[in-house]
């Protein structure tokens, strides 16, 4: 077999075999295929795609590539939950813990935030003592205990995706369905779970920013899960606006213990019990998902799904007193309200831009290497469709440096339109697609 030849096939529009792929593969991370013949291969799979076989081969070459885990020491269907990306998307943080005190044994990996997006890593490595790097033997014990773990992806996960991903940053080929429905599903795969449940985001802080293109993603995931045997669902769910009202690792997380203390509500709770459902109807524990709907919710009112979440943090090495007392999260030194310069109803929000408001002011990072600070970020006071007075607060801003902070705030309001009508009224949740269909809601 020649790299070339493969190459060619797809660039004049045929499908790739599966011993071909897996050459390819193969080659590209042993170094013997160069990185110009993959960039080529890349660029030819944006241009004439990959059916749906393929595109399941195609993920399990790259989880081939590396070591996959092996979960089988836990009893019962262990459940992944991924999402997409978005901002103020502190989901995981709550759903996790609900599942998992209903009974859904919950292994996760999990990433970091990059760009305009947060990542769970960053906002547990918050907490005070928190260690991501459990041992395996630690993780899968903290599992058993508690139902709940969430460590950092280890370097030999799917090492096939860092070098494409890498590479597709470089050459224009992030944006295509079937590479990214691989990447997003090789790591899920190989991270061990028997299902799995994709929150696949829509709007204009997402990467999938039309509806359409949204499910198309969602069913491209779904269906390789099915063609590998794990039980995958997406559930395709609204990003237009910061999901909760905190952007910010260490207020995300106060923002999820206040939420799992039944203290507040909102679009944040709404969607994170409607995944927390799935999760529970996904794992086998709830006949339907109205009924895991109930489960959630009740351990949520009873304080259950805090406590999953106190206790992973003691086993983590973190300082779960910060439950108690979200004042031990690292700070800032300043809080600046931020106006209103005009009355009228909040009339768009560019996600995007809030998350990269929130990154300047040193939340998130351009680079992998960048240092993040925890303490800072911003917390909404206005959702899309409100009214707002002139003078009044549109976002509070958490600061610890001063440099950077006229930048955010000038991005936030460039973020924020303002206008005389009312938006219409917006989904959370646009639908979910399983094996068997699309469901719109
Ligand atoms: N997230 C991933 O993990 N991979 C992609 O290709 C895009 C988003
Ligand atoms: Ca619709």
């Amino acid at each position: 077999m020649r790299a070339v030849d493969i190459i060619i096939k797809k660039r004049d529009g045929m499908e790739l075999s599966r011993e071909e792929i897996e050459f390819f593969i193969q080659g590209y991370v042993s170094g013997e295929i160069p990185d110009y013949q993959a960039s080529a291969l890349l660029m030819a799979i944006y241009y004439k795609g990959m059916n749906s076989r393929e595109t399941a081969d195609l993920t399990m070459a790259m989880v081939r590539s590396g070591d996959a885990v092996d979960l089988s020491a836990i009893p019962g269907v262990k459940v992944d939950k991924h999402s997409t990306g978005g901002v103020g998307d502190t989901v995981s943080l709550v759903a996790a813990p609900l599942a998992a005190a209903c009974k859904v044994p919950i292994a996760k990996m999990s990433g970091r935030g990059l760009g305009h997006t947060g990542g769970t890593l960053d906002k547990l490595e918050s907490i005070p003592g928190f260690r991501i790097d459990l041992s395996m033997t630690e993780f899968i014990e903290t599992v058993k205990n508690v139902g709940l773990s969430v460590i950092g992806q280890t370097a030999r996960l799917v090492p096939a995706d860092k070098l494409l991903y890498s590479l597709r940053d470089v050459t224009g080929t992030v944006d295509s369905l079937p590479l990214i429905a691989s990447s997003v599903m090789s790591k899920k795969i190989a991270a061990g779970a028997d299902a799995i449940l994709l929150d696949v985001k829509t709007g204009n802080g997402a990467f999938m920013e039309t509806e359409e293109k949204a499910f198309a993603l969602a069913r491209e995931m779904v269906d390789i899960g099915a063609k590998v045997g794990r039980r995958t669902t997406a559930l395709v769910t609204d990003m237009s606006q910061p999901l909760g009202m905190a952007v910010g690792n260490a207020l995300e997380v106060k923002e999820a213990i206040d939420l799992l203390a039944n203290r507040s509500e909102g679009p944040l709770r709404e969607v994170s019990l409607l995944l927390a459902a799935y999760m529970v109807y996904t794992g086998g524990k709830a006949a339907s998902v109205n009924e895991g709907r109930e489960m959630v919710e009740e351990a949520l009112i009873s304080g259950r799904g805090l406590e999953v979440l106190k206790r992973m943090i003691t086993l983590h090495g973190g300082n779960a007193e910060v439950i108690n007392d979200p004042g031990l999260l690292p700070g800032a030194r300043i809080i600046l309200p931020v106006k209103a310069e005009q009355s009228g109803f909040i009339a768009s929000i560019n996600a995007k831009k809030i998350g990269h408001s929130a990154l300047l002011l040193g939340a998130g990072r351009t680079v992998k290497e960048d240092p993040i600070d925890y303490g800072v970020g911003l917390v909404m006071q206005k959702r899309l469709g409100e009214w707002v007075e002139k003078g009044e607060t549109l976002a509070d801003f958490y600061i610890n440096n001063e440099d950077n902070c006229q930048d955010a705030i000038k991005v936030f309001r460039e973020a924020i339109a303002i206008g005389n009508e009312k938006p219409a009224a917006r989904s959370l949740v646009y639908g979910a697609v399983t094996e068997e269909e699309i469901e719109r809601f």
